[in-house]
C-alpha cells in the first residue's frame, strides 16, 4: 500500500522547491518527485539573478517587481548564505536604450540610485551610459537554494510516467526503471505539476509551455568585483573566486543537448565590454531550458479538464464560454520563464494559499486566462 501524502509535487526545481517549503510550513505532508534529482532542470543551469524589471509600468513589470520584493526577503529569511545581495547595476544596451532609461525611472517602484559613468568607471565597469543600481538585488546559488528549501522534506528520484485518479486520490506511477523497490507508486490528495518545459503528463497544451535553451559559464577570477550587473547579459559579483556569466537565449534548441564550452567562452568575450576579463578561466558550463508560458506570465492554479471540456462543449471552439471544469485537486506551477528565482517564492505562496485556504487566484497568474483563446485557435 503506497504512503499517503497531502500533496505530491512533481519537479524539484525552484518552483517545486519553493512550493514544497511553503506547504510544509503550513503543516502539509509533502513529497517531491524528480526524475533526475534536485535542480536538475533549468533551475540548476540558472545564474539565478534576482533583480527587478525595468520598463514603462506594464502589468508584467509590476507583477515581476512584486515578486522581486517578496523573493529577496524570502531568500534572506530562508537561506541567507546562498543569496548574495550584491546589488545589481542595470546598464543600457546602447544609446537608444539609454534614452529610454529616463522614461523608465518613474516606474522603478523599489529602492534604486542612478549611477553616472564616472561612478561606473570607478567600479571598473567600462560603460558611458547612466545606469540604475538596485541595492536589494543579487544572485543565488541555484542548487544550494533548492536543496536548502527542500531540507527536511521527502524527495525521491523518480520519473513519473502516469497519473491516475481513483477514490478521490491521485496515484503517481513512475517508469519501471525509476521505480523504487519499496515504493511502486505514490498517493496523494493533491498533485502539483512543477515539471518545467516538459509538460506531457496531462493535457495542458492551452498553457503554451515552451522551452528556451540557455548556457551559463562559471569562471575563476581574482577580479575584485563586488557588485553584479546586467546589460544584454548578466555578470555576477565575485563569490569565492568565481564569476558567473550568463546567459544565452537559444531558441533553436528544442530538446536538451550537451553544454557547449564554446558558447560559454563566447559569454566571456561579450562580458569584456563590461569588465576586465583577462584572468577569467572557464571552470564549469551549465545549460538548460527555461519554461515560459504563452503570454510570458507565470502559471499557478488549477488544471482544466481539457478532454471533458472539448467533448461536452464543442461550441467552445466557436466562441462559447461555458463554465470551466477542472481536474480534481490537480494544479500547476510553471511558466516562470527567465525569472524563475524571482517569481517562484511568491507564486508558490499564492498557490499554497489557494490549495490550503481556498483563496481565489490572482487573474494575472491563473492559467484559466489562456484556455478559451486556445480553444478558438483549435478551430482554425
Ligand atoms: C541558462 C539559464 C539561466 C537562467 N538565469 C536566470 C536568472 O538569472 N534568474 C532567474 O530568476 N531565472 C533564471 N533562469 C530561469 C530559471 O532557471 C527558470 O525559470 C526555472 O528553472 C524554472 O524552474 P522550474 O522549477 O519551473 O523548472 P525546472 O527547474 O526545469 O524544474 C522542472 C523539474 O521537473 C522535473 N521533471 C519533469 N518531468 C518530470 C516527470 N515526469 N517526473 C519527475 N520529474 C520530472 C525535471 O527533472 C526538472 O528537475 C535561467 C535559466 C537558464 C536555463
Amino acid at each position: 500500500m503506497p504512503q499517503l501524502y497531502d500533496t505530491i509535487i512533481i519537479g524539484a526545481g525552484i518552483a517545486g522547491a519553493s512550493l514544497a517549503y511553503t506547504l510544509a510550513k503550513q503543516r502539509q505532508k509533502v513529497l517531491v518527485l524528480d526524475k533526475k534529482g534536485i535542480a536538475s532542470g533549468g533551475s540548476g543551469a540558472a545564474g539565478a539573478f534576482v533583480s527587478p524589471k525595468i520598463g514603462k509600468g506594464s502589468t508584467l513589470q509590476m507583477l515581476t517587481n512584486e515578486a522581486f520584493m517578496y523573493a529577496k526577503d524570502f531568500y534572506l529569511h530562508t537561506c541567507p548564505e546562498y543569496f548574495h545581495q550584491t546589488g545589481v547595476i542595470r546598464i543600457p544596451k546602447d544609446s537608444e536604450d539609454a534614452k529610454k532609461f529616463s522614461e523608465y525611472e518613474k516606474f522603478n517602484n523599489m529602492v534604486y540610485e542612478v549611477y553616472s559613468k564616472e561612478r561606473l568607471h570607478a567600479l571598473g565597469i567600462g560603460i558611458d551610459f547612466d545606469s540604475f543600481y538596485f541595492p536589494d538585488a543579487g544572485h543565488c546559488d541555484a542548487l544550494k537554494i533548492c536543496e536548502s528549501l527542500l531540507r527536511g522534506i521527502e524527495v525521491h528520484r523518480s520519473n513519473v510516467e502516469k497519473l491516475s485518479f481513483r477514490d478521490r486520490l491521485w496515484i503517481c506511477i513512475p517508469t519501471q526503471e525509476s521505480r523504487d523497490k519499496t515504493f511502486l507508486s505514490y498517493m496523494a490528495q493533491n498533485v502539483v505539476l512543477a515539471t518545467g518545459y516538459e509538460s506531457t503528463l496531462v493535457d495542458i497544451r492551452y498553457m503554451g509551455i515552451h522551452g528556451t535553451w540557455g548556457t551559463r559559464g562559471d569562471f575563476s577570477s581574482k577580479l575584485d568585483l563586488r557588485v553584479s550587473m546586467h546589460q544584454a547579459m548578466s555578470v555576477g559579483s565575485n563569490v569565492d573566486g568565481i564569476i558567473k556569466l550568463g546567459a544565452t537565449h537559444e531558441k533553436e534548441v528544442k530538446s536538451p543537448s550537451p553544454c557547449s564550452e564554446e558558447i560559454a567562452e563566447g559569454l566571456k568575450e561579450k562580458a569584456s565590454s563590461l569588465i576586465e576579463t583577462s584572468d577569467l578561466e572557464l571552470k564549469q558550463v551549465f545549460c538548460g531550458m527555461r519554461a515560459g508560458s504563452k503570454d510570458f506570465f507565470p502559471l499557478a492554479g488549477k488544471v482544466i479538464d481539457v478532454p471533458l471540456m472539448l467533448e461536452h462543449y464543442p461550441k467552445i471552439l466557436r466562441g462559447a464560454k461555458p463554465e470551466l471544469i477542472y481536474r480534481d485537486n490537480l494544479y500547476v506551477l510553471n511558466g516562470l520563464g527567465g525569472r524563475g528565482f524571482v517569481f517562484a517564492p511568491l507564486m508558490a505562496r499564492r498557490l499554497a494559499e489557494h490549495i490550503v485556504e481556498e483563496k481565489s487566484l490572482d487573474t494575472r497568474i491563473n492559467p484559466d486566462r489562456l484556455f478559451l483563446k486556445w480553444c478558438r485557435r483549435l478551430q482554425n
